[in-house]
């Protein structure tokens, strides 16, 4: 299978977490056989340096051309105080946006070796093994009215909190769709008790797994499920729900992987006329400017996102099933960086890279 991927670095140790991605890419694709065609091109901090936009038209062409993109991280400390659409971040927005991707998916994965980096007891963390699915392009992020208006005591701050039946049934096509790849359990996330929102959010939810009799269903409060994923995170399998309430879930979700640096993500939006899903895989931290430059940085996320990337924009199960057994196997081994806090001396990004290569074999 021929893979035309779009791969952007960014900023930071976006730069250098992705350059293993693609070692590893580039030795699965050769030991498949899979023809690999890469494109590299400018977001965030450094597309601004070198065109004066974060996210520039050539970028934009690019991806709508590509079967997929890696993205590495963006921002720099240096635009810090610019206004939002100077800033790198503006880049990540227009990329989503670009692409119309609007279900984040984010593996939660508990590894054996790193029971002892997590926070929380190890009989609790044990086993767990769930998909976090967040709509990704509506809510409250993007309702409108939004804004501050008046003065003094009567000032006012509006976030308008939205979703549209459609919104709500693609989004939800998605987790049951990937359900049946798994455990068969979808669990809707929201606060029915008290917005509507979630109360259209429930019965359409509803509705649509009436589609799905071979994959369960339940519903859980968000106040209960933030309680529940540190309580007995191995009871979900797949989490719906929509953009604010995944984007706080997802990052408590990040505590029982040991480490930010661990964590993949896929973003999808509709199908090619392939059968494909138009994805942007990118590892959930940031540009970490604090670690820049120095190869200590953990390259896993990024490596678990070309897993992502050949699983669901290609249908590679096996391929991504190798890197996946890959990174399990080199943290077993210890080879891993600074911040899964190895008994002997941390890897370097690039020597875990290597390892995982290696562990593919
Ligand atoms: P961050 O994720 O970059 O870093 C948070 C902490 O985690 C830092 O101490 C960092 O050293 C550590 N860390 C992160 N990734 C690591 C890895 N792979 N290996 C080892 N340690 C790692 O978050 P931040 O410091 O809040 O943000 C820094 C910059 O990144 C900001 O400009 C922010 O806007 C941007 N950001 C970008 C994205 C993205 O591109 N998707 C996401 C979050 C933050």
């Amino acid at each position: 299978m021929d893979l035309n991927i779009l791969v952007l670095p960014g900023d930071g140790i976006g730069t250098e977490v992705t350059r293993e991605a693609v070692r590893v890419l580039r030795h699965v694709a050769g030991k498949w056989n899979h023809p690999l065609h890469i494109a590299e091109g400018l977001l965030g901090g450094i597309a601004i340096h070198r065109t004066g936009s974060p996210f520039p038209e050539e970028t934009a062409r690019l991806a709508a051309d590509a079967d997929a993109t890696l993205l590495g991280a963006v921002g720099l400390p240096e635009f810090d105080n610019c206004p939002p659409e100077k800033r790198p971040e503006k880049g990540l927005l227009g990329i989503r946006k670009a692409l119309g991707v609007f279900a984040n998916l984010r593996p939660v994965r508990a590894f054996a070796a790193l029971l002892d980096s997590s926070p929380l007891k190890n009989a609790l963390v044990e086993g767990t093994d769930m998909i976090i699915v967040r709509e990704l392009t509506g809510g409250i992020y993007y309702g409108t009215p939004r804004g501050i208006s008046g003065s003094g005591p009567e000032t006012r701050a509006v976030n308008t909190m939205t979703y549209t039946r459609a919104e709500i049934e693609r989004v939800s096509h998605v987790a049951f769709r990937l359900a049946r790849g798994r455990r068969r359990k979808v669990t809707s996330v929201d606060k029915s008790n008290v917005l509507e929102n979630s109360q259209l959010w429930r019965r359409v939810v509803t509705e649509i797994a009436v589609e799905y009799p071979d994959v369960a269903l339940d519903h859980l409060l968000v106040d209960n499920c933030a309680m529940q994923l540190i309580l007995n995170p191995r009871r979900f399998d797949v989490v719906l729900t929509e953009n604010m309430f995944g984007d706080i879930l997802s990052d408590e979700g990040a505590v029982l992987a040991g480490s930010i640096g661990m964590l993949p993500s896929a973003s999808l939006g509709g199908r090619k006329p392939s059968g494909a899903w138009v994805g942007l895989y990118e590892p959930v931290h940031g540009s970490a400017p604090d670690i820049a430059g120095q190869n200590k940085a953990n390259p896993l996320g990024a490596i678990g996102s070309v897993a992502a990337m050949l699983e669901y924009s290609f249908g590679l199960k096996e391929e991504a099933a190798s890197v996946n057994a890959a990174i399990e196997a080199v943290l077993g081994s210890g080879r891993v960086t600074a911040d899964l806090r190895p008994s002997g001396a941390p890897a370097t990004t690039e020597q875990v890279g290597e390892a995982v290569c290696a562990a593919i074999g």
